[in-house]
């Protein structure tokens, strides 16, 4: 079996605890490793290694961060087979899929090889008579991620690209089910050059994670995962002095208007709804039918059930595998019980799926009739289960999106321009899709949800994510000839 150990100062070293966690292959149901958990000293020694790094590491040019960068990004790009395997084994997506979340992950290595002019600041010159200002943005230290099982490369790429190029040394604290991508990403961060503590992994649990928010040389914490943990490293990083992004749990709703293209529609809500097996956080989870469309678009989703290919990930037969851990298949299953005993009708039951091989497999679920007031709609459910609720109106739509707790994303189904617009406009909701599924921003552009879904200022990656890994300075600058010197004890004015 496999031990898969932490990754301090550039060396792999299984540390200081006697604790570890069972690492399963979720498509047999077998455990097939086991991962160290760091105890407070482990991650004491990773961020000692990465305050040490940091002075060096703040004062490379530009030009070689960016250097560094361009060959990680060739590397992960070289190597994303091999890092989507390792997913595929531990998290039970399909290969295809992990294959998509490296690439993604990619992106923000692209955006952040672009450091030099990222990290600019501004000049403005005779600001007031003889006077100019500029300002800078100089990196923050140590700063740590915390990161979920369901995108083990992805969301650690979303946070240490822009971090480590704008010149802060990382400590990553990755998912104890799903530990072994981001081994493989602290190996090509070594061959692409990168100086020893800059990019550090302590794995482990809770332990591991408070130690961090603690920790007097962490300056800031990155968190994507579920919102009551969220909230806990809000809270807790936030009431050590620390700067937090925490990224929570979601709910997103998909609008179907009665204009919109029905075989569209459908096939947007099994791709976003079922892929992954719905363990994303901006799945489907949704389906909001207006008007008369409710009957027509459930037939249309289920008659495409059927054809879902269900199946170990590794197989490329497969579009869909299993979920990732047993307890938490039974958790997703056991929503469909009770739905079905609140009055919500199960036109599609996954739980039916019979597999040959013992693994955490769930089949699509389709429920219908659903209600705000039921727990199937209230919690995250995080598996292969579509909701539909039935409104009559536009309007119930909009309200319905804006009652929910979370806010991470949505989508509207229309060929109405006007009401799209107006949707926009009026959803409380982070990332909005038109005719889009799955709206998650490119590089480019910043990640993040509303309400309960984030927790913190920034949102991440992106322009926010240069900021959140940065502080600026501004800097007023006189020359002034000595003999117009002279005392004056007035507040300095501009004009
Ligand atoms: P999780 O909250 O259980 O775990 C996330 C991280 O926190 C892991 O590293 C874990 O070890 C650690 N952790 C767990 N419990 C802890 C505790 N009590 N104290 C301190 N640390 C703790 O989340 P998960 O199950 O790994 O991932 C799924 C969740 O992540 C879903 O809710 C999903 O919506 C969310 N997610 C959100 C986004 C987003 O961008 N908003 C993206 C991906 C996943």
């Amino acid at each position: 079996m496999k031990r898969v150990g932490h990754y301090i100062d550039g060396t792999q070293t299984l540390g200081s605890s006697d604790r570890a966690g069972p690492i399963f292959d979720p498509a047999t149901g077998e455990q097939t490793g086991e991962v160290v958990f760091g105890s407070a000293a482990d991650v004491d020694a990773a961020v000692a290694s990465a305050a040490a790094a940091f002075p060096q590491w703040r004062d490379v040019p530009l030009s070689r961060r960016s250097e560094i960068l361009f060959t990680m990004r060739d590397l992960v790009r070289g190597h994303a087979k091999q890092i989507a395997e390792a997913i595929t084994s531990e998290n039970g997506k399909v290969l295809s899929d992990a294959e998509g979340e490296v690439l993604r992950g990619l992106e923000n290595l692209e955006f952040a090889c672009g450091i030099p002019s990222l990290i600019k600041g501004e000049h403005s010159e005779q600001v007031a008579h003889g006077i100019d200002v500029h300002s800078a943005r100089y990196p923050l230290g140590v700063v740590a991620g915390i990161t979920p099982f369901n995108f083990p490369a992805m969301v650690p790429l979303w946070m240490f690209a822009n971090a480590i190029a704008c010149g802060n040394c990382f400590v990553l604290k990755p998912s104890e089910k799903t530990p072994s991508a981001s081994m493989l990403l602290a190996d090509l961060w070594q061959q692409a050059g990168l100086p020893a503590g800059v990019f550090n992994v302590v794995h482990g649990d809770r332990e591991a994670v408070d130690r961090l928010l603690t920790h007097p040389l962490v300056a800031a914490v990155s968190f994507v995962g579920s919102t009551p943990v969220a909230r806990h490293v809000y809270a807790t990083a936030a009431g050590s002095g620390k700067r937090v992004q925490a990224l929570g749990g979601a709910k997103n709703h998909m609008i179907v208007l009665p204009d919109a293209d029905l075989d569209m529609a459908a096939d947007a809500a099994v791709s976003a709804g079922y892929g992954a097996s719905g363990e994303r956080c901006m799945a489907v989870s949704v389906v909001t039918a207006v008007g008369n469309v409710a009957d027509r678009l459930v037939d249309a989703i289920a008659a495409r059930l059927d054809k879902v290919k269900v199946g170990a990930g590794i197989d490329p037969g497969s579009e869909m595998g299993p979920l990732v851990t047993r307890e938490h298949r039974d958790r997703v299953a056991a929503y469909l019980d009770v739905a079905a005993a609140q009055g919500a009708v199960v036109v599609a039951d996954g739980r039916d799926l019979v597999t040959a091989d013992g693994g955490f497999f769930l089949g699509p679920c389709l429920v219908d009739h659903v209600r705000s007031d039921m727990p199937i709609y209230q919690d995250e459910v995080f598996g292969p289960v579509l909701s539909v609720v039935r409104v009559p109106r536009y309007d119930d739509a909009v309200q319905l999106v804006n009652e929910n707790r979370y806010g991470n994303g949505v989508a509207i189904f229309t060929r109405d321009g006007g009401a799209a617009s107006s949707f926009q406009h009026r959803v409380n909701v982070g990332m909005i899709g038109i005719n889009v599924p799955i709206p998650v921003p490119v590089a480019a552009y910043s990640f993040g949800g509303w309400k309960d879904s984030l927790f913190g200022d920034l949102h991440m990656y992106g322009p926010d994510g240069i900021r959140f890994y940065t502080q600026g300075k501004v800097v007023t600058t006189r020359w002034p000839d000595p003999a117009t010197s002279s005392v004056d004890l007035g507040f300095p004015r501009t004009r």
